[in-house]
């Protein structure tokens, strides 16, 4: 196989570069076939779909090894079957994991619900202060998580201390990067050892499957790949080549959500409706200089605090046209959503509070559309609450 490429866009499209021959197609086709012919008398080379050795499917983990700057890369049928598969692969019974406060609901019901059955003990940290990671510190202490560009206030986690402490300890720092993408910020750089994507967002882009991934050295790969194949989530090829479609454009996707992301930001901050802005490209926000070091971009999540709390969202959210109401997130459409009743409706009003979710507090997904169409959308809906 030839090296990849250099650039990131070039990447994405082509993954490591393979000759081609006359006739052949330039787009990859769909092999929508659950097996393949195999040797006989031998158990080498078996195609089987659910094995992860679909050609849709290893043609999508190449483009993201490439990526990531990682050994490999494996893609599952969702995001949390890829964080589930990528804890198991380095946490065992009786390990205990660290995870950080910040992180998606759906992944602390993992954590809740089912790790605790699995004799795998989890405690949440409070990242704003650095030392608390070893303040909770356990003598079985085998693993380390957190989201960077986190839901929905956009902090942006130290990956740098992190994966110095983590590699100090001889333990794993796995990273889920689904808000900042590779394009953003690719966290085996900073020394994380394993990164997480829930591919229904960015890496496909399109709001039209659900997937996740897993890239980090071959050894892991190969047992997410075995626990893949044991436990069973694996991706079907119509929605791998999907994905494949949408990394196509994930660079030039990414620029625009960057620049949306930081020009509605800022143009919200301005706004007397607006108590509060919640994005790591504003100099206000409590992560700018973290963001800044190590963040290539800064996306294209905003979480927006209205004056008036739950009564004025409620508002604004009947008032928009263009943005539409959903959860999810990291499509060409713009979404808005409550993040008190979609990611962290697990929460009580308590732990609300104490992470920071005020009652009125929208997460508001930025498409590629043009910013002023967006930005026009959501000033008629602020009018509405000065009527
Ligand atoms: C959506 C999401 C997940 C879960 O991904 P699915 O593809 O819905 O299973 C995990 N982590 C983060 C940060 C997410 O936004």
């Amino acid at each position: 196989m030839t090296k990849p490429p250099a650039g990131l866009s070039t990447k994405a499209i082509h993954g490591h570069p393979h000759p081609k021959s006359v006739s052949d197609p330039v787009v990859s086709p769909i092999y929508q076939s659950s097996t393949f012919t195999n040797p006989i008398g031998s158990p080498e080379g078996v195609l089987y779909t659910r094995y992860g050795n679909n050609p849709n499917q290893l043609a999508i983990g190449e483009r993201l090894a490439a990526l990531e700057g990682a050994e490999g890369a494996i893609f599952l049928g969702s995001g949390m079957g890829a964080t589930a598969m990528a804890h198991l692969a380095v946490l065992h019974p009786g390990d205990h994991l660290l995870s950080s406060d910040w992180i998606y609901g759906g992944t602390r019901r993992l954590f809740n619900e089912e790790f605790h059955r699995l004799g795998i003990d989890v405690s949440y940290v409070d990242p704003s202060d650095p030392r608390n990671w070893r303040r909770q510190l356990k003598k079985h202490s085998r693993a380390v998580f957190v989201e960077i560009v986190t839901n929905p206030l956009m902090r942006v986690v130290d990956i740098d201390y992190l994966a110095t402490f983590c590699r100090e300890l001889g333990i794993s720092l796995l990273v889920d990067s689904t808000f900042s993408t590779p394009i953003n910020c690719r966290p085996l750089e900073h020394g994380a050892d394993i990164v997480i994507h829930s591919a229904t967002k960015y890496l496909n882009g399109h709001s039209d499957v659900i997937a996740g991934a897993v890239a980090s050295d071959q050894p892991v790969i190969d047992e997410v790949r075995r626990l893949m194949t044991v436990w069973g989530p694996a991706i079907d090829p119509h929605q791998a080549w999907l994905v494949e479609r949408g990394l196509k454009t994930l660079s030039v996707r990414m620029e625009r959500h960057n620049t949306n992301g930081i020009t509605f930001a800022s143009w919200a901050a301005d706004h007397p409706a607006v108590e509060q802005v919640w994005y790591p490209g504003l100099e206000q926000h409590p992560d700018y200089e973290v963001g800044t070091q190590t963040l290539d971009g800064f996306g294209g999540m905003v979480g927006l605090e209205l004056k008036g709390g739950a009564d004025a969202a409620r508002s604004v959210l009947e008032g928009l046209r263009l943005v539409t109401h959903a959860p999810s997130l990291g499509g060409t459409e713009t979404l808005v959503s409550m993040p008190r009743f979609t990611s962290h409706s697990a929460l009580s009003d308590e732990e609300l509070k104490e992470q920071g979710i005020a009652d009125g507090l929208m997460r508001v997904s930025l498409g590629i559309e043009d910013v002023e169409d967006i930005i026009a959308d959501f000033e008629t809906a602020f009018e509405q609450l000065r009527s």
